[in-house]
């Protein structure tokens, strides 16, 4: 089974209202088992919302609140979903402070990227699942 950020298949969760519809993600999937789920909208928090991003260990928002424990809420979520499911492996999508699997954007809001992974990849790396992100399946992975 795989979970995919629900962004990448055309859910409204992403933090301006939109979704990263990704059409190597939806080839890739078709003949396998998949669930979706966004982390940070079963989280509680709304779509549209502020930007956030990793500063020093901590989710901040582009407003400077802290989300440090929603983002957390989320990931737990994710991984309970997952264990529900039985998810082995996931695609998710690049750079979020939630989803990024290989990077991260730096906390200062200006668009630098810097290795590292989002709040919920971490956890669920961290209980075996293996990840990439759309980035990687648009590359031909797996
Ligand atoms: Fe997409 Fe993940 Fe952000 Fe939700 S938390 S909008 S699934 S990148």
């Amino acid at each position: 089974m795989i979970l995919v950020s629900a962004c990448l298949l055309g859910h409204n969760c992403k933090y301006n209202g939109g979704s990263n519809d990704n059409a190597a993600v939806h080839t890739f999937l078709e003949g396998k088992d998949w669930v979706c789920f966004c982390p940070e909208r079963a989280s509680g928090l709304p779509a549209p919302r502020l930007p956030s991003e990793i500063r020093g260990g901590r989710v901040v928002s582009k407003a400077g609140d802290d989300v440090t424990r929603e983002f957390a809420q989320g990931a737990e979520k994710a991984l309970a979903f997952c264990r529900a499911h039985g998810v082995t492996r996931a695609v998710l999508k690049a750079r979020s402070p939630s989803c990024g699997v290989h990077a991260v954007y730096d906390g200062t809001f200006t668009g630098r990227v810097i290795p590292g992974m989002g709040v919920t990849a971490k956890l669920l790396a961290e209980n075996g699942i293996e990840l990439l992100d759309e980035e990687d399946i648009e590359k031909g992975a797996w």
